[in-house]
C-alpha cells in the first residue's frame, strides 16, 4: 500500500488516535536524519501525552547530544531486554529513515514479529512493503525528517492538535540540514525551503544549530581530518574515483568516536573531475564502506552489487568482509566497468 496523499494522512491519524503504546525506530549508525526524524515524531506525541519511546539499534554521534530528549533514547544493544518489552508491548511502529528491516540489524526480527500496525516514512527508494501495514515513502524528498514533517504538519492542522513546538521544529531542522548536507544536495524543489522557513517560524535558531552541527569538531577529530587527507587519500583520475580508507590502528591512533567520520567521504568528492568518492573504515569484522557521487552513477546500485549494501543514487554504504587491501582492489577492478559514466563529471565541467 502506497500512501502518499492526505487522505492517507487521515487514515495514520486514526491509526495514531487507537494508539496506546508508541515505539518509534531509526536506522542503526544512526545520522541526524535518523534522530532528528525520531525526536521529531517523539515531541509529536508527547506533546499529546502519548506513551512514547524511541530504540535505536547502536550508538548515537556526540555531535547530536544536544538535541531535546536524547538522553530518552533507548539504544538497542545496550539494553536489549528493556527494548524487547517495549517493542512487544507496542501497538503503533514507526520505522524511520529506513527502507528494509535489515537496517535495524538485531531488533529486526522483533519488530517483523510484532502484531503492531507498523507504519514505514522513509525517502530511500525499493521499501520492503511487505513488512509494513502503511507505507509513506518519497525518494524526491531531501531527507525522512522533511517528509515527517508534511504529514505531522498536516494532521496538527487539520485536527487542530497544537502538537507542533519548538522541540518538533528543532529536530526535524536537524534532519534536513544534516541529510542535505548544509542546503548542498537533495534541495531539487522549493518545498525544502518552504519547510525550513516554517521550522524558522517555529523558533529555530538555523545559525546556532547549524554551528552544534558542524563546527563541533574535538581536536582529535579535526587531525583525523587531516591524516585522511594527507596520508590516506587515493586519487584515481582515469575513473574520476577517490578513495579514502582508515585501518583499525589508525582510528585507534585519533581515539576514534562515533561521528568522529562523518563528511569526511565527502572531501574527495570535492575535488573537481572526481565523481566517485568511497571512504572505507576497518571495523572489529568487517569494513564499512561509504559512497557518494556527483552526476550519472548510483552509488546505491554500486553498493548493492559490490558491497551489500544500499542507499540514495548519489549517497550509499556497505560492507566487505575482506580486508583492506582486498576490498581496494575489488574496487578498482570494478571501476573500468563505469569508465564512461563516471568520465561524464569532466564534460559538465564538475
Ligand atoms: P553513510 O555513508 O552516511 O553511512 O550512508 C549513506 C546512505 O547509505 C544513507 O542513506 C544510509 O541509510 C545508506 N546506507 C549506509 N550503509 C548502508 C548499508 O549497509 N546498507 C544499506 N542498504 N544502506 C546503507
Ligand atoms: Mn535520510
Amino acid at each position: 500500500m502506497n500512501t502518499d496523499n492526505k487522505q492517507n494522512y487521515e487514515l495514520l491519524y486514526q491509526q495514531i488516535t487507537q494508539a496506546k503504546k508508541i515505539v518509534i525506530t531509526a536506522h542503526q549508525n544512526p545520522d541526524g536524519d535518523a534522530i532528528g526524524s525520531s525526536l521529531g515524531l517523539y515531541w509529536f506525541f508527547k506533546n499529546l501525552n502519548f506513551d512514547v519511546s524511541i530504540i535505536i539499534p547502536n550508538e548515537i554521534p556526540s555531535y547530536l547530544y544536544w538535541l531535546e530528549g536524547l538522553e530518552d533514547i533507548m539504544i538497542f544493544e545496550n539494553g536489549q531486554l528493556d527494548a524487547i518489552r517495549k517493542i512487544g508491548e507496542a501497538n503503533l511502529i514507526f520505522s524511520l529513515d529506513y527502507n528494509a528491516l535489515s537496517r535495524v540489524k538485531t531488533m529486526s526480527n522483533y519488530l517483523k514479529h510484532s502484531k503492531a500496525f507498523k507504519v514505514l516514512i522513509d525517502h530511500h527508494p525499493d521499501p520492503e512493503i511487505e513488512n509494513f501495514d502503511m507505507i509513506f515513502s518519497e525518494t524526491s524528498s531531501s531527507s525522512t525528517a522533511e517528509l515527517l514533517f508534511t504529514i505531522i504538519n498536516y494532521i496538527n492542522e487539520k485536527f487542530d492538535l497544537q502538537s507542533i513546538n519548538k522541540s518538533v521544529a528543532e529536530a526535524i531542522y536537524t534532519g534536513i540540514l544534516t541529510d542535505t548536507g548544509g542546503f548542498k544536495h537533495g534541495i531539487e524543489h522549493k518545498e525544502v525551503f518552504e519547510t525550513t522557513a516554517k521550522l524558522i517560524g517555529l523558533g529555530v535558531n538555523a545559525q546556532v544549530i547549524n554551528k552544534r552541527i558542524f563546527d563541533a569538531f574535538t581536536e582529535n577529530r579535526l587531525r583525523l581530518l587531516g591524516f585522511c587527507l594527507s596520508e590516506r587519500l587515493i586519487v584515481i583520475p582515469e575513473h574520476a574515483t577517490a578513495i579514502i580508507y582508515l585501518t583499525k590502528e589508525d582510528l585507534l591512533k585519533y581515539n576514534y568516536k562515533v561521528g568522529d567520520t562523518e563528511g569526511v567521504v565527502n572531501y574527495g568528492l570535492s575535488m573537481k573531475g572526481i565523481n566517485l568518492a568511497i571512504l572505507l573504515m576497518e571495523k572489529k569484522n568487517e569494513i564499512k564502506i561509504s559512497l557518494r557521487s556527483k552526476v550519472n552513477f548510483s552509488v546505491n546500485q554500486f553498493a548493492r552489487l559490490y558491497f551489500n549494501g544500499g542507499g540514495h543514487d548519489r549517497a550509499a554504504g556497505g560492507t566487505s568482509k575482506k580486508g583492506m587491501e582486498e576490498t581496494i582492489n575489488e574496487i578498482k577492478m570494478a571501476l573500468p566497468n563505469y569508465t564512461k559514466v563516471l568520465n561524464s563529471v569532466k564534460e559538465l565541467g564538475l
